[in-house]
């Protein structure tokens, strides 16, 4: 491509420096024309001396003046003829036929072959014959013609020379005047062999037909020279070439090469800036393009890593606890993270006291790190951006603008958390457990709120924020709901349905809890067991239904006498349990005596089998009562259980609607005469004599 160019310029040069070529021979060889014709005309001139010369001279001396005359030159013969043409006399060389005359005419000259230049005077002495002529003769020898090529230049050649040859100075002759015999006289022609070459016919005083011929103008070497300086141009302009690949497409390739990369995923690729130049500049800017895509995909893929870090705890969370409090702080936690906020609150809708109950976050820098504390924040549900969001059930998303005119700005209610831009989101449960009846300002469904506040970096919230915060708050919604559910079910798990109070189940569970902390804390702990007497006769008189209802009452009678650390159970059919916390046996025995009275002082009120619901029916029950004591009578929570029922047992024995406290342990024996060791007995001691002798059967407990 880039040797196309040259070979066009050096052959432009060439065809130039041959066109100028021309035009220099042309101008030589009419130089030379100039003075071939004066030197041919100086010599005539000369021979027409010589020839006077020889004329004026006497009969008698003319031999000799012609012969000094040949000596002297450049006459090389002369010639005295009688008017009819018959030699008289004669000097110098030969002469041989034809002379060119110098004065003849030129058209009387014609092409013919001369041997000598030659001119003539008339011999005009006293003793000359009339008629007679002197001719004064320039022989045309090699002599002569390198005269004449001296003179013009150039080298030269006479046509009409000889019979044998050519006279001339020129080595290529004989192609000299083949070019020179098809042109037009005077017109410069160039000859097979590569020679300007000018026919010069004879004219007036110069009888001669010439050729002048020249090589033109430039030594042998020019062409050599220019053919080696192309060669040389086409060297340069390779190596041009190279060095411009090497500075321009190199670059380029590595560029392509590099892109190739980055499109198959490596952006680690960089390309060697050389240049200052376009190619550098771009070499860089590509450098700096993959560098800025490798910072934004390395945060990018934090980021990722970050949220799947967060979905697996939340994911963890969801589904290993029932911790609603940990479980919407996870959420939060998450929430917070993916919508980019610098701090957030979760609450929840608090039914009983119509607010919205939870936590908020504040960023905290510790030594090991930054995080965020939780610190509880309770709002009216009617007020402030959460109160509202609560009560329509609609997102809201914008700023607090100061300038704002108050009607427009929203306004915050003093415990909510400060912020410039929010974005809040109700906390909403698929289910739509119905809620507390009118007047009641939540929309069914709702549960809380999930806020988030001030974005990292200054920018608002947007559309996208508030459609993760959803997401979040739709977890948020369908944990509490599980979580209350799993609550709910926990409850009626270990309740009884009857009676509402705790079941066998939990009594089980509670007795073990609270040995434990009983010591663990060094605290007595008072198990009652109670057994209503004679159950058997109130279902056989007025039926099971009505026995049910005696035993609801009798549970609420509990209920109305226990403290409310006090535990209550009902742990078989008419047997029920009361389990007081931090109490010793004199103050359990206080308990005993008062759930006596309960239940013997007021008859149940019940409505019999097959009666009117208004008619009620009075039924009197009485309960016995054992008791025992951790750690007086046992120090296991089985041990304790049976040391109840076996006062249980001692309390039946002694004639029923009474308690009996159980015997020391060490000795095995029950305690079945006096109970109580402080107190008032006498106020409680109501033995039934007639059921005195009795022994009812051993409690079965089914354990
Ligand atoms: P004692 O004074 O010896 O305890 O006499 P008792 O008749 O109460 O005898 P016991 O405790 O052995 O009797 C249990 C009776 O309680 C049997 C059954 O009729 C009644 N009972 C047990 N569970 C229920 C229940 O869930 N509902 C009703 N209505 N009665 C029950
Ligand atoms: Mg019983
Ligand atoms: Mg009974």
């Amino acid at each position: 491509m880039v040797l196309a160019p040259i070979l066009l310029g050096a052959g432009f040069v060439g065809y130039t420096v041959n066109a100028v070529g021309e035009e220099r021979a042309a101008h030589q060889l009419e130089v030379a024309a100039g003075a071939v014709r004066s030197s041919v005309a100086g010599l005539c001139q000369q021979l027409r001396t010589a020839a006077q010369l020889g004329a004026a001279a006497s009969a008698g001396q003319r031999q000799v003046v012609a012969e000094a005359l040949v000596r002297e030159g450049p006459v090389t013969g002369v010639r005295v003829l009688a008017s009819d043409g018959s030699p008289i006399t004669h000097a110098g060389r030969p002469p041989l036929p034809r002379w060119a005359d110098c004065d003849a005419p030129a058209e009387a000259v014609g092409q013919e072959r001369f041997r000598a230049l030659a001119a003539a005077a008339p011999l005009t002495g006293p003793d000359d014959p009339a008629g007679g002529e002197v001719w004064a003769l320039a022989h045309l020898d090699q002599e002569l013609v390198e005269r004449l090529a001296a003179a013009a230049g150039v080298a030269v050649t006479i046509r009409t020379a000889g019979i044998t040859g050519l006279l001339t100075t020129d080595d290529t002759a004989g192609s000299a005047v083949a070019a020179a015999s098809s042109a037009e006289p005077d017109a410069v022609t160039e000859s097979a062999d590569g020679r300007w070459v000018r026919r010069l016919d004879p004219t007036a005083g110069q009888p001669l037909s010439l050729v002048l011929s020249t090589s033109g103008s430039y030594p042998p070497t020019f062409y050599p020279l220019l053919s080696g300086l192309v060669v040389l141009a086409g060297l340069v302009a390779v190596l041009a070439a190279w060095r411009l690949g090497r500075s321009t497409t190199r670059p380029l390739t590595e560029l392509a090469h590099a892109a190739d990369r980055v499109a198959e995923g490596d952006l680690s690729v960089r390309v060697p800036v050389r240049t200052t130049d376009e190619t550098g500049r771009l070499a860089a800017t590509f450098n700096r393009m993959t560098h800025r895509m490798q910072l934004y995909v390395q945060a990018l893929t934090a980021s990722r890593d970050q949220l799947r870090r967060h979905l697996a705890v939340l994911g963890d969370t969801l589904s290993g606890t029932h911790d609603l409090e940990r479980i919407l702080r996870v959420i939060l936690q998450s929430a917070l993270t993916t919508a980019a906020g610098s701090r957030g609150a979760v609450l929840l809708v608090d039914e009983r006291n119509h607010t919205l109950t939870g936590h908020a976050t504040v960023p905290i820098r510790g030594a090991i790190g930054e995080g965020h504390a939780a610190l509880p924040v309770t709002v009216p549900l009617d007020q402030g951006l959460l109160g509202r969001v609560a009560t329509t059930g609609r997102a809201q998303r914008g700023r607090i603008d100061a300038d704002q005119a108050p009607e427009e700005s929203v306004a915050l209610h003093p415990d909510e958390p400060r912020c410039r831009t929010y974005v809040v989101v109700p906390i909403t449960a698929p289910g739509g457990v119905v809620m507390p009846t009118a007047p009641w300002p939540v929309p069914p469904g709702v549960r809380g709120v999930l806020a988030l506040y001030d974005r990292l970096g200054g920018d608002d919230f947007d559309d996208s924020d508030l459609v993760a915060l959803r997401t979040f708050a739709g977890q948020a919604g369908v944990a509490v709901d599980n979580v209350r559910i799993h609550q709910e079910a926990q409850r009626l798990s270990l309740t009884d349905p009857l009676t509402g109070l705790w079941n066998y189940r939990y009594l089980n569970e509670a007795i073990r809890k609270e040995v434990e902390r009983a010591h663990r804390f060094n605290h007595p702990l008072a198990l009652l067991v109670l057994d209503l007497d004679r159950f058997k006769e109130v279902n056989d008189a007025y039926g099971h239904p009505a026995g049910d209802a005696v035993l609801a009452e009798f549970a609420q009678r509990i209920g109305g006498v226990i403290r409310e650390v006090d535990l209550a159970f009902r742990h078989g059919g008419e047997e029920f349990a009361v389990m007081l916390p931090e109490t010793d046996a004199p103050g359990a025995a206080v308990l005993a005596r008062r759930l006596g009275m309960a239940v013997r002082d007021q008859p149940m009120v019940i409505s019999p089998r097959g009666a009117e619901g208004d008619d009620e029916l009075p039924i009197s029950v009485t309960v016995s009562i054992g008791i025992a004591v951790y750690p007086d009578h046992a120090r296991t929570p089985d041990g304790l259980l049976e040391a109840a029922d076996d006062a249980l047992y001692a309390a039946k024995a002694a004639g029923r609607d009474t308690f009996r406290v159980a015997g020391d342990p060490e000795s095995g024996e029950p305690s079945t005469t006096e109970p109580v060791p402080a107190g008032d007995p006498g106020a409680i001691e109501e033995e039934d004599p007639a059921a005195g002798g009795a022994q009812p059967p051993r409690q079965s407990r089914g354990r």
